[in-house]
């Protein structure tokens, strides 16, 4: 096991410039640790209205096959998990997927994968393809890292962007927590899928064993730099049949706090309210959005394989579209937020920020 009290320091880039960005981190590095304080969500939630409204978009999520290659340790899919029943879909069951979030009125798609190594590059083309040639449906892929070759053709089919989160930007603490994989070649993939056209997401868990509220700090400030579309911030939740298993969770109320603090640092930036926020505590997500959140995004995976895609343990799966709808609306009623049907693309694409 690694050393969770002392991670090695984060890229050097970090606090290279200097004393301005020194007292950045340490500014919100306070915020963070100040959980009484309701300045935070309050001004997060005063920048979201002023760039979004109140309204929530919506994607609907289809988690495609939960087959991997990897070995992350927090996750509940890596390799060496033999107790978890693996799947894939078929094609089919994919359409109906999609035609159930269409039923929905719901105009962007996810679809979510481990690293499967018997998902070909050009199976997934003809599938967006023909995805895109029946409907305007947005897509967006997270399949995690490919050659450069698959995101460029994928994205000659037609898919519109592309979520693949760092997790951590403490390099040393992502080597820990990703046995064989290669933080700058994660890095550099984020960066190739914004030069191809992708509107591009990452983002960061918070509360992984070995980090602290400086390296979160640290870890909004690189996101912030990277000027994303789309960010993703959730609670670490240990999944017993990996190593992490006895560490504790992260906390949900200091989750929605880096949301605040990064809706603060990135305006413009669209940020889900995420599943894992329920998984603890199931007002959790409500409350993201009234900390910044604007992204909702139900889950239309197959119910006989929705509680498979188990990356950590959540009860409340179950992959059927009426009831993630339904807590979509009422979440989004609790934040006192209305639910937006359009694609929702990146308004800093739109507005030709990038
Ligand atoms: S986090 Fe993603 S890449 Fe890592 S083991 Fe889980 S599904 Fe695979």
């Amino acid at each position: 096991m690694y050393n969770t009290e002392q991670p090695e320091r984060p890229a050097a880039s970090r606090h290279t410039s200097g004393g301005k960005e020194n007292t950045e981190l340490g500014q919100i590095t306070a915020y963070l640790r100040n959980g009484n304080s309701t300045e935070l969500p309050c001004r997060a939630e005063a920048v979201r209205q002023a760039f979004f409204g109140n309204r929530v978009f919506l994607r609907g999520i289809i988690e495609i096959s939960n087959h991997c290659k990897n070995s992350c340790r927090y996750c509940g899919l890596q390799r060496q998990n033999t107790s978890l029943n693996r799947y894939r879909l078929d094609e089919e069951s994919i359409q109906e997927a999609i035609a159930a979030i269409r039923r929905f009125d719901l105009q962007t798609v996810v679809l979510q994968s481990g690293e499967d190594p018997e998902i070909s590059a050009d199976t997934m083309a003809r599938l967006i393809e023909k995805i895109k040639s029946k409907t305007d449906i947005a897509v967006t892929l997270s399949l995690g890292e490919w050659p450069e070759s698959a995101y460029r053709t994928w994205f000659r089919a037609g898919a519109d962007r592309y979520l693949l989160k760092m997790e951590t930007f403490e390099k040393g603490l992502y080597r820990a927590l990703h046995p064989g994989m290669d933080f700058q070649h994660r890095l550099d993939c984020i960066y190739r899928l914004a030069e191809i056209g992708y509107q591009t997401g990452s983002g960061i868990i918070v509360g992984l064993p070995g980090q602290n509220l400086e390296s979160i700090a640290s870890d909004l400030i690189e996101l912030r730099k990277m000027d994303l579309d789309m960010i993703s911030i959730g609670p670490f939740i240990p999944h017993p049949a990996t190593s992490l298993a006895g560490y504790p969770a992260g906390s949900p109320a200091l989750t929605s706090r880096a949301i605040s603090m990064m809706r603060c640092l990135d305006p413009a930036v669209l940020m889900p309210a995420v599943s894992a926020l329920a998984a603890q505590e199931p007002d959790q997500r409500h409350q993201a959005l009234q900390a910044g959140a604007n992204v909702l995004m139900p889950n239309f995976t197959p119910s006989n394989q929705a509680a498979w895609y188990e990356i950590y343990p959540d009860i409340r799966r179950s992959g059927l579209s009426t009831d993630a709808m339904g807590s979509a609306l009422a979440e989004a009623r609790a934040a006192g937020c209305t639910l937006d049907y359009s694609q929702g693309d990146s308004i800093k694409i739109k507005e030709g920020k990038r």
